[in-house]
């Protein structure tokens, strides 16, 4: 057993040598020698393991505009983490090939990264904090944690990018310790997620995204790709907008992206742009006050304009910062509430540090 083989946090054992995992709601059963649906975590021994604590395939300097994130800290750079596994399987997953993996096979892929370094290595990349995204960082737990508590010792801001299926005993270990929530919202009803996600039931990643908030004090934003047929419906998006502006408030972010055909979604036309502009209108009309069009440069539904005065609060292109007009959260021009938790990159009056980035 080498170190990136830690015993689980969250499990139960059973009589008869199965482990039942309590990570993510799939809350899977495994026998002996056998994986998790996420393929990362292992019973040994009648014992939960994970199987990539300090294991990490994808390492990356990004804009936080990239997560995306635009009311975090605008304008400076993160280490992204990735590593092996999923807890879903989306039809469409951009990142398929280590998401899909299984961490018995890593085919050579892996490195160690142990999380006392991970401070060293974000300030070595000029970034102010560390997202764990790529994979579902939900199955990647224990070291996340760990992680997450040496940033916060080095005054980094940490991010989970994530599906949102995640139980709510996990998230009270982790969302204690992370400063930002970004959360795929890829649909409404548990139809669209079977298809799409293969997963049953959908309450537990609406009362996470909630509880991030409310109870553990995240700054949250959602994403949901719009999807040609499969998501696309005006009374889907409805539901969705509605609610984010009931459950998380008209002040929490909506990002409404483009997608484009890949994988198992190849034969779909990539996302309409009057679709997306419709859905930023279903969300307008929820009474939402930051939606945005992602995936499309240039759209002007990049930029935030002030709820109150209308005026440009930030101007973006791709994940290039322009115009500023804000401080310390608030509209330079009216006073009004942005919902943006600034951080150095950000300064009101000229460029971001993301600037250029691209
Ligand atoms: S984290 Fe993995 S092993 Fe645990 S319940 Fe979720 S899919 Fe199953």
């Amino acid at each position: 057993m080498d170190e990136s083989t830690r015993e689980g946090l969250l499990y139960d054992k059973r009589p008869d040598g199965k482990v039942k995992c309590r990570v993510c709601p799939r809350l899977c059963v495994i026998a002996e020698g056998k994986l998790g649906t996420c393929r990362t975590r292992q019973n040994i021994g009648g014992k939960c393991y994970t199987l990539i604590y300090g294991k990490v395939v994808s390492v990356a300097a990004d804009p936080i505009e990239k997560k995306p994130l635009f009311h975090f800290h605008p304008g400076t750079m993160c280490l992204s983490l990735g590593t092996l596994g999923c807890n879903m399987r989306c039809l469409h997953c951009q990142n398929w090939q280590i998401a899909h993996a299984d961490a018995l096979e890593d085919g050579g892929q892996l490195r160690v990264l142990p999380p006392e370094k991970i401070p060293q290595v974000a300030s070595s990349h000029g970034c102010q904090g560390v997202a764990w995204t790529y994979n579902e960082p939900t199955i990647w737990l224990e070291y996340a944690l760990d992680g997450a508590r040496a940033c916060h010792e080095h005054g980094l801001y940490t991010v989970f990018v994530t599906n949102g299926y995640i139980t709510q005993e996990a998230l009270a270990i982790i969302a204690p310790h992370l400063d930002a929530y970004r959360v795929d919202i890829k649909g409404f009803r548990p139809e669209t997620y079977k298809f799409l996600a293969k997963i049953k039931d959908v309450q537990p990643i609406f009362d996470a995204a909630v509880a991030a908030q409310k109870e553990y004090g995240c700054h949250v934003e959602i994403v949901t790709n719009i999807i040609p047929t499969v998501n696309d419906d005006e009374e889907t998006l409805g539901s969705i907008a509605a609610w984010i502006a009931r459950d998380l408030g008209k002040k929490t972010p909506w990002h409404v992206t483009r997608f484009h055909p890949y994988l198992e979604l190849s034969h779909l036309p990539s996302t309409p742009i009057e679709t997306l502009e419709r859905a930023l209108e279903i969300g307008r009309l929820a009474g939402l006050e930051f939606v945005y069009v992602g995936n499309v440069p240039g759209h002007p539904a990049e930029n935030t304009v002030c709820p109150n005065c209308r005026r440009i609060a930030v101007r973006r292109d791709g994940y290039s910062l322009g115009e500023v007009n804000v401080r310390e959260g608030y509209c330079v021009f009216c006073g009004e509430d942005l919902n943006i938790v600034q951080g150095d990159g950000l300064a009101a009056g000229g460029s971001g540090a993301g600037s250029g980035r691209g």
